[in-house]
């Protein structure tokens, strides 16, 4: 392995894809394409707007409302409300129903609330329709469903000084009052596209994979085949982890597919399986088995190690490659530039075989080239599949790969992409989410604490909080989501499910008291931050790495990304160090009044 070749190779590859204009280069569905945005999935029903008070209002029916209601539920609170622009639980699962939507962390760690629901995963690896239907079964087993506003946007929360509690207002006219608040609208939840000349002038039908029209495509989520599709020019734009997964079923079912590519992505195999019962009854027989699962895969993946690796996929191996690699190094040669150089042997190993991959594979030499991934594993979305490099062996399927420069134009006709205009009858968007906006921006919506003090304000320079949950000046305010909490970016969620164990054991604490309000101190929030700028930094999103929405499109993001951390020990330090505070009933940094 020649290593500076591959650095240089590397750095080419990467400066061919820089864009000055760097994330502005992208765009909101607006215009023509605003339409878009409507859920396709579930007719909106008109109903009364809300005029009550409710112990707790969530914002956000996908997995961190989900966790956060059922323990607050087991926890003894009486109403819980969540409210999702969506039209039933699920948050990215209600959203992405594109055909061969899956998720890339294994089941038993990925499905909240396995235990509790007794649910068993039928696969290693479980599809889209079946996250989905888990969701709408947590939401039955808490009795969620009774008090949730779906369809519904907040448009501003407000806190009640007097009454020590929120006024939540929304879009569709519901103006109530909850005691406490929870805020999980999910990291990637903005469709967005990008800014190509001609964008809104494509004369046929236009959609974004979270939005996918089975109306016109035939075909539905499970799987069923897209017989609309058949002798019809489908353009599909973008690469990444969601294409990754759409292609094979597009192969299959259109008459012609045509990809366009500005950077592949890696793609590892998936080698997904059935979970047997007799399997799945054995490991699940003890209580707390799914924390233990939780807390082997975290280790495996994101910490030091366990004795034995359950999950034993490509998450785990990525870490576990990485690890073994520097322990040959002699102890006293494991300087931190020397740990580097070695998780650097230990990546290009990875992604050349990755590229072999493409070689073995891809039938077509020039097409094979053209799929390999020249960056560091972790520069973008790493992903599995075993379908997505075969579906460019189909004679329908064609790989349009614009080296680094992305599409050039829409027309009324089709898509230009170096020079050439390409004729479609379909143009469908894979191309991405909304990353790297401020909050407020993507929430749709600012907070209002105390003294009048915007979130907007208080996150001018950047995110402040104590362990990513509490927010000094907004008290019985709680953000459920990794940042400044454990990071742990392979499974989101255990950062979830951890956040919702402290909130329980935070807002229970202080029913019991007969407390009105909690919030951390400034003190305790600028220890924390502190803290979390004594580690090594953001682990994903090196500038040195080729553009994307990990490195904020390779431009400098600015001081306020420094917080955007988790804590300098890691993810399963963190979620130990945070199970103490909880358990201690002290939960210092925060005050109770
Ligand atoms: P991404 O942002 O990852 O991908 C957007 C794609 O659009 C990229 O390939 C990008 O290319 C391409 N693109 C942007 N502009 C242009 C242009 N002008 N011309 C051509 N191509 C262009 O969005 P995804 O929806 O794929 O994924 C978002 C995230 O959602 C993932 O990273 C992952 O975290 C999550 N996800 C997880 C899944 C799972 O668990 N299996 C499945 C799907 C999504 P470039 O790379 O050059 O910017």
């Amino acid at each position: 392995m020649d290593t500076q070749a591959l650095r240089e190779r590397y750095a080419a590859e990467r400066a061919k894809r820089l864009r000055p204009e760097g994330n502005a280069q992208y765009q909101r569905l607006q215009g023509r394409h605003a339409a878009l945005l409507a859920d396709p999935y579930t007719p909106v029903q008109a109903r009364q707007p809300r005029r009550d008070a409710v112990d707790f209002a969530f914002v956000g029916g996908g997995f961190a409302g989900l966790l956060t209601a059922a323990r607050l539920k087991e926890a003894g609170l009486k109403s819980v409300r969540l409210i999702d622009k969506a039209g039933d639980f699920g948050g990215t699962w209600y959203w992405n129903r594109y055909p061969g939507a899956q998720c890339d962390t294994a089941s038993l760690v990925y499905l909240p609330l396995l235990e509790e629901t007794g649910y068993r995963p039928s696969e290693k690896y479980v599809h889209g329709p079946e996250i989905f239907a888990h969701c709408q079964r947590i939401g039955r087993h808490y009795g969620l469903y009774e008090d949730a506003l779906f369809h519904t946007e907040v448009t501003q929360l407000t806190w009640q000084q007097e009454q020590a509690c929120w006024r939540v207002q929304t879009a569709q006219g519901d103006d109530f009052t909850a005691r406490f608040i929870g805020l999980g609208t999910g990291p990637l939840h903005v469709p967005k596209l990008p800014g190509i000349p001609g964008l809104e002038s494509f004369a046929g039908p236009v959609f974004h994979t979270s939005r996918w029209d089975y109306g016109l495509t035939g075909g539905d989520a499970q799987g069923a085949p897209m017989h609309k599709l058949a002798g019809r020019r489908v353009a599909l734009i973008g690469t990444g982890a969601t294409a990754v997964q759409v292609v094979p079923r597009l192969a299959r079912d259109a008459g012609q597919l045509m990809v366009f590519q500005r950077t592949p992505s890696s793609v590892d195999a998936r080698d997904n399986g059935p979970i047997a019962p007799e399997w799945f009854a054995s490991i699940s027989a003890q209580p707390g088995w799914q924390q233990r699962w939780l807390e082997n895969f975290t280790d495996n993946q994101a910490g030091g190690g366990a004795a034995e690796d359950w999950v034993n996929d490509g998450w785990t191996e990525l870490a576990k490659r990485i690890r073994e690699q520097i322990l040959r190094l002699p102890k006293e040669q494991r300087t931190p530039p020397a740990m580097l150089a070695a998780f650097e042997q230990a990546d290009h190993a990875k992604m050349n075989e990755i590229r072999a991959r493409a070689d073995a594979l891809v039938h077509d030499s020039a097409t094979a080239q053209q799929l390999k991934a020249w960056y560091r594993q972790l520069c973008k979305r790493p992903c599995f599949h075993d379908e997505y490099l075969q579906a460019y062996n189909r004679p329908n399927v064609k790989l349009i790969d614009t080296d680094g420069q992305g599409v050039q134009a829409i027309t009324p006709h089709g898509v230009v992409a170096a020079g050439q205009e390409h004729e479609a009858d379909l143009l469908i968007f894979a191309s991405g989410f909304e990353v790297g906006t401020p909050y407020v921006q993507r929430a749709g919506f600012d907070l209002t604490g105390e003294g009048g003090q915007q979130l907007s304000e208080a996150w001018a320079q950047g995110m402040r909080s104590l362990h990513g949950v509490h927010v000094h000046g907004f008290p019985n305010a709680f953000f459920v989501q990794p940042t400044q909490g454990a990071n742990l970016i392979s499974n989101i969620p255990h950062n979830l499910s951890d956040a919702a164990l402290s909130i329980a054991a935070v807002v229970a604490h202080a029913q019991a008291h007969g407390h009105r309000s909690v919030q951390p101190t400034a003190a305790a929030e600028q220890a924390w931050l502190e803290l979390l700028l004594t580690g090594a930094g953001r682990m994903l999103g090196s500038l040195d790495c080729t553009p994307g929405y990990y490195n904020n499109e390779g431009q400098d993001p600015g001081p306020a990304a420094r917080l955007n951390v988790g804590h300098p020990a890691g993810p399963s330090a963190y979620f130990k160090y945070i199970a103490q505070w909880r358990q201690s009933g002290r939960f210092e940094g925060l005050v109770f009044n």
